[in-house]
């Protein structure tokens, strides 16, 4: 039997036991590589849209069929294809940067949704390789083209020839599967959290300035009413001592 298939139902199942929503034991079986290619914001928008019926369980290239498989055997429908207009199944990568080419512009800083970048401002940037998920989501923003993938090694088969041994190294590697989304889940999570906070300060800020600017608008119109009545006691006073 398929042991990526196993292993992916199995982190969908134990979801399933710990009380989890429909949408969380979805997202225990996407890869959490917040690639949009489902044409989401990530995996877990994604879950959320296959529970309310806004999406199909096969747009999602990074988890492969076996992870359509998976799903449909969670939510018990019957499987379907992956959709391959939204992308082609890549063994897991990792982004590295070229040191010497990179011009510290941090385009690819803002375009990561898990924050695998480390670097700033006019200072040469690079990845944390074991916290990129390989979403690819920093190359098309480069402007010098400095950044490549690499394909990260891949893990050994399980054997098959005893039962008791490949169900242990399943076990295993569930727990190693499960270490690795969360993690990825959790970045993505504080990204997400920390994009909200901004925007919501961005937001108030415009708010109060708005607010001031009105309030400053307001004043300057009461001060030239003030001016303008003044102007005009003084004109009718000159006229009235005019015509004595
Ligand atoms: S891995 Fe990418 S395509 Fe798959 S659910 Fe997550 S964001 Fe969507
Ligand atoms: S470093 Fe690039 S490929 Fe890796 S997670 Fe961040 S945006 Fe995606
Ligand atoms: S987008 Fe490219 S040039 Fe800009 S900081 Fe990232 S790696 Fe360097």
């Amino acid at each position: 039997m398929n042991e990526n298939y196993l292993i992916l139902l199995g982190l969908g199942n134990d979801a399933k036991a710990e009380g989890k929503s429909l949408a969380e034991q979805i997202d225990a079986v996407l890869p959490q590589t917040q690639c949009a290619q489902c044409d989401f914001d990530g995996c877990k928008p994604y879950s959320e849209a296959i529970v309310s019926g806004e999406a199909e369980i096969n747009q999602c290239p990074p988890g492969g069929q076996d992870g359509v498989d998976a799903l449909a055997e969670l939510l018990g429908r019957q499987s379907l294809p992956l959709n391959e207009t939204h992308g082609e199944t890549k063994p897991r990568r990792f982004a590295i940067v070229d040191e010497k080419a990179c011009i510290g512009c941090t385009l690819c800083i803002k375009a990561c949704p898990v924050d695998a970048f480390v670097g700033s401002s006019k200072v040469m940037t690079q990845v944390i390789a074991k916290e990129c998920t390989g979403c690819d989501l920093c190359l098309p923003v480069c402007p010098v083209d400095c950044i490549d993938m690499i394909e990260s090694e891949p893990l050994q088969k399980i054997s098959h020839k005893d039962s008791t041994q490949f169900n242990d190294a399943l076990i295993q590697r569930q727990i190693l599967e499960r270490s690795i989304r969360d993690n990825s889940r959790e970045r993505y999570q504080f990204h997400q959290a920390r994009l909200d906070r901004d925007k919501r300060e961005r937001d108030e800020l415009l708010k109060s300035r708005t607010i001031a600017l009105k309030e400053k608008m307001a004043k300057d119109k009461e001060q030239k009413e003030k001016i303008q009545a003044a102007m005009q006691r003084l004109k009718k006073s000159k006229n009235s001592n005019a015509i004595k």
